[in-house]
């Protein structure tokens, strides 16, 4: 007699969000069809940060023991004012951060935390992983889905995820709501080794320069190998898509009024790569019967939080969840999915634009805000933080309710 698990799950992309996807479903064993369009499994970029909530979700994902290898464990959390130079608020990721949410928070390279992901699906014979195919149309048949490739390729399943980022092609079947939000802001990426970075910057810190409509941040990555740059401003231009290089003039004239640090830590970088920010406002529906998505396809969001690759890791463990409590019935289990996850992920794609806003506050905002950090203390900070970084309920079958602050990011 047919088992509901003898039919695999296509999911569409192989970034962090689809990657996880097909671990969470693997250790449930269900089985899936990652599809990714690029010509190999591989991710691009730079840095990214860890909170705990994301060390919660590898705990459940046997992941633990490969990312604290590759990943810096930084001491604070520290945002300086990048016109005075002046320390705002500083944070530290020590024993009582530790204590307080049982998982640290950490640095780690975009390229090594999707090489952990995809050596863990390549150990498994459950997932199938094929580059070079782009899904451009998916049929829901009475007997699961039929997914189309541009080169005329079928790959057929009990149920689709659209883990197909940003642009999602996906997203456009099953909510239809156009191109995502431009920012206006726009961001500048660099991983220098360390031997470039000035000696009185190797800081193992989570560095925020806070401007006025510009931020800077600096970390160090690969177990100190390299130092992770990434410079934030306001910008009219737009360009569609990410990583093309970027004109340093415009980042030297957006940063001109920064202090003498912020402009040396610039002038080290050659070759920029950059990102044009967008988002969308939060949605509660993004699934249709049999099809559903996740990460960014579902809930884009700004980068002030550092969660957006952390989101789809925590939507991957709860949509597995989902599959296993409806057996095997995806449209009842999307369902489910979706509304453990919605309030969540919503709250962080607001609170991400409110931080943007925060980190480039000028005149009294920049003031109150200086003020407010400098005052608070380390307890404060942390229950701040809590719905954030704190064990999820809605991971468990619940959903969250709006709060305060986390760190920045
Ligand atoms: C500057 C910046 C800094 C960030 N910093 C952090 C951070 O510190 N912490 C954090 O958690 N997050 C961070 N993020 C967010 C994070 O990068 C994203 O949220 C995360 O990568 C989303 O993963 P995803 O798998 O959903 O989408 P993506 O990474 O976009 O992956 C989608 C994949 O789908 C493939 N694909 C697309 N269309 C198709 C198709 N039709 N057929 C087949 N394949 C397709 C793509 O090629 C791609 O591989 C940052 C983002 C930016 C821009």
């Amino acid at each position: 007699m047919p088992d509901w698990k003898d039919q695999p799950v296509v999911i569409v992309g192989g970034g962090i969000g689809g990657l996880s996807a097909a671990l969470a479903l693997e250790r449930k064993g269900i089985p899936s069809q990652v599809v990714e369009q690029a010509p190999e499994f591989k991710e691009i970029g730079a840095g990214i940060q860890l909170g705990p909530n994301v060390f919660r979700m590898f705990e459940v994902l046997g992941l633990t023991a490969a990312i604290n290898a590759l990943a810096v464990f930084p001491n604070n959390l520290i945002m300086l004012d990048s016109v005075t130079g002046e320390e705002v608020t500083r944070i530290p990721l020590g024993d009582a951060f530790r204590k307080r949410f049982t998982y640290p928070y950490a640095l780690i390279h975009r390229a090594d935390l999707h090489r952990v992901l995809l050596a863990a699906c390549q150990k498994s014979p459950l997932v199938r992983l094929d580059a070079a195919q782009k899904i451009v149309t998916v049929d829901d048949a009475a007997d699961g889905i039929v997914a189309h490739t541009e080169s005329g390729k079928e790959y057929r399943g009990a149920a689709l995820i659209g883990a197909d980022g940003l642009w999602s092609t996906i997203r456009q079947m099953v909510v239809g709501d156009g191109k995502p939000n431009v920012a206006g802001h726009i961001t500048y990426r660099a991983v220098l080794p360390t031997s470039e970075m000035p000696e009185q910057w190797r800081w193992r810190d989570m560095v925020l320069w806070a401007g006025e409509k510009v931020h800077l941040v600096h970390y160090p990555l690969r177990t100190g190998e390299l130092f992770n740059l990434v410079a934030v401003f306001h910008s009219n231009r737009y360009e569609e898509g990410w990583d093309s290089y970027g004109d340093p003039t415009e980042l030297h004239e957006r940063f001109a009024k920064t202090c003498e640090p912020v402009r040396t830590l610039l002038n080290k970088i050659e070759s920029w790569r950059m990102w044009v920010l967008c988002d969308r406002p939060p949605i509660k529906d993004w699934s249709k019967d049999r099809i559903t998505l996740l990460g960014d396809a579902a809930h884009p969001m700004l980068q002030y939080l550092a969660q957006g690759a952390g989101m789809s890791i925590e939507d991957s463990v709860c949509l597995a969840d989902r599959v296993v409590a409806a057996n095997g019935d995806y449209a009842a289990a999307f369902r489910a999915y979706q509304q453990a996850r919605y309030l969540r992920t919503g709250r962080v794609q607001i609170m991400a634009r409110v931080y943007g806003e925060f980190y480039h506050a000028a005149g009294v905002a920049k003031e109150l805000r200086n003020m407010m950090l400098s005052s608070r203390s380390a307890e404060d900070a942390m229950a701040g933080m809590a719905w954030l970084y704190g064990e999820q309920k809605e991971l468990t079958r619940s959903t969250a309710a709006i709060g305060s602050r986390p760190a920045p990011a």
